[in-house]
């Protein structure tokens, strides 16, 4: 008889708040007594989630910009967190952790290389917190192109999370997951969630009021009106905070619904590597490509004018001066590094190593170093090292989600920008963004008179004021 099987996924992220010329989180407006956002939505949702023991519960994925604040801050909640996942990986074998890419980049919209570098991030801070190497990984806002699941599989990874309407086929039977086809003749596997229960869990807080309520007016009503007679899995994904910083106290509910509530109807508690364990994955299907779960203008949202931010003009010049800066950047590097580093792209794929405590910045060049280099040399490199992490970092999808420029999202991206021009310029004397920053004049808030190069250009000065109070 085909068995019902329940899942929740939780995609737990904050975006790095650090002031790239501190490494401090400034005191953010909203946050009250907490000091900064991060800080309040620990207190409302990881650190209760993680007492409720609701990472040995669900499947989950935590950004690495996330664990790394966490780690500074809150240690040991980060143990609290990976000693409940170790507990479903002894008893199953299998985790319900999913990696991600190291910064929460719109994929399709990235480079070839910088796909690559984020992943292999990813992956290292994902083996840094749980030991072993992941089976899924979650890609920021579900923004996909086959480009983006290949690099995945390039990487080993087996499985992703989609939205439905990512599926080619509106028709199509989500209770099971699907192989993807991808351009080297290789597969993703895709488990696409039931849009219906994420939509209720994430938007209606009625629904989350009572697990036993949900399973019974939710849940069984979803199950009841398919048709299809193989085992289903109904697997619900949403934003992690809603489970307490969203939506207050969601953590009791979520651990109650899938520590008894689901159970005792004789629904089957399940997260998709099990799934992946159980089941054969024999049904094949097509994604659309560029699309994501919270655009519904395919990857608009993060480079253009969409139907979510109509008058958000400032979005294309922003994007188109961070691609520009970032090209400019990468022939800095090259050229660079071309004498000096045997492959300057492993070498960046490995600076997690040096964001991770493994090693430091000076070992690791040494290591990719094809000569010995003189301390002058080994500044240069650690300079564009810097600049290359800076520059990977400003393109956090963070940034364009909001409707106006004037946000500290878009402003820090902003700082990153102009911290990884400043290094470039500091190591060869030629500042890369020159020439280019009139592309963010064109970029205005509605709110306040900011444009981007007025924001941009400050963010200089501050960079040459910091070079000039430390005497370089
Ligand atoms: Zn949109």
């Amino acid at each position: 008889m085909a068995k019902n099987h329940f899942g929740i996924h939780g995609h737990f992220y904050q975006p790095p708040r650090e002031d790239p010329f501190s490494g401090e989180i400034p005191n953010e407006y909203g946050a009250g007594s907490y000091g900064n956002w991060t800080e309040r939505i620990f207190q409302e949702c990881y650190l209760p989630n993680a007492q409720t023991g609701n990472f040995q519960k669900m499947s989950f994925n935590i950004g690495p910009t996330l664990f790394a604040w966490m780690e500074k801050h809150h240690p040991e909640t980060v143990r609290a967190i990976s000693d409940q996942e170790k507990l479903v990986y002894q008893r199953t074998g299998i985790s319900n952790a999913m990696a991600q890419p190291y910064y929460h980049i719109i994929m399709p919209l990235a480079s070839e290389r910088d796909k690559r570098t984020m992943i292999c991030w990813g992956i290292k801070d994902y083996v840094t917190r749980f030991g072993h190497e992941p089976k899924g990984m979650w890609l920021p806002e579900t923004a996909m192109d086959l480009a983006s699941l290949q690099a995945l599989q390039e990487h080993d990874i087996e499985f992703t999370i989609l939205a439905p309407w990512q599926a080619k086929d509106p028709k199509l039977d989500i209770t099971q997951p699907y192989r993807v086809q991808l351009p080297n003749q290789q597969e993703m596997i895709v488990f696409f969630y039931n849009s219906f229960l994420s939509g209720e869990i994430s938007f209606n807080p009625s629904a989350t009021e009572n697990a036993d309520t949900f399973v019974q007016n939710w849940l069984i009503p979803q199950i009841n009106a398919l048709s299809v007679d193989h085992n289903r899995f109904m697997l619900a994904a949403s934003d992690g905070e809603l489970y307490g910083h969203h939506q207050l106290f969601r953590e009791r509910f979520l651990s109650y619904l899938l520590d008894g509530a689901v159970e005792k109807t004789g629904i089957q508690h399940d997260y998709p590597a099990l799934w992946l364990r159980d089941h054969v994955v024999e049904q094949s299907t097509e994604v659309l490509e560029n699309t994501s779960w919270s655009c519904h203008h395919g990857i608009e949202r993060w480079r253009n004018v969409c139907g979510d931010a109509p008058s958000a003009t400032w979005k294309k010049p922003v994007r188109d001066f961070l691609n520009a800066l970032a090209d400019a950047i990468d022939s800095v590097f090259e050229n660079h590094l071309h004498n000096l580093i045997r492959d300057g792209w492993k070498l960046r794929d490995e600076y997690v190593d040096v964001l991770l405590g493994s090693t430091s910045v000076e070992e690791l060049i040494d290591q990719h170093a094809n000569q010995q280099l003189t301390p002058g040399q080994r500044s240069l490199v650690r300079l564009l090292l810097e600049a290359e992490h800076d520059r990977l970092c400003m393109f956090s999808s963070d940034a364009w989600f909001f409707f106006d420029l004037d946000r500290i999202e878009l402003l820090n991206t902003l700082k990153y920008a102009a911290h990884a021009a400043g290094l470039v310029e500091q190591a060869t004397g030629t500042n890369p963004a020159t020439g280019i920053i009139d592309i963010l004049a064109q970029a205005h808030s509605e709110v306040s008179s900011l444009t981007g190069d007025i924001a941009f250009l400050g963010y200089l000065k501050n960079f040459e004021m910091k070079l000039d109070q430390e005497g370089c």
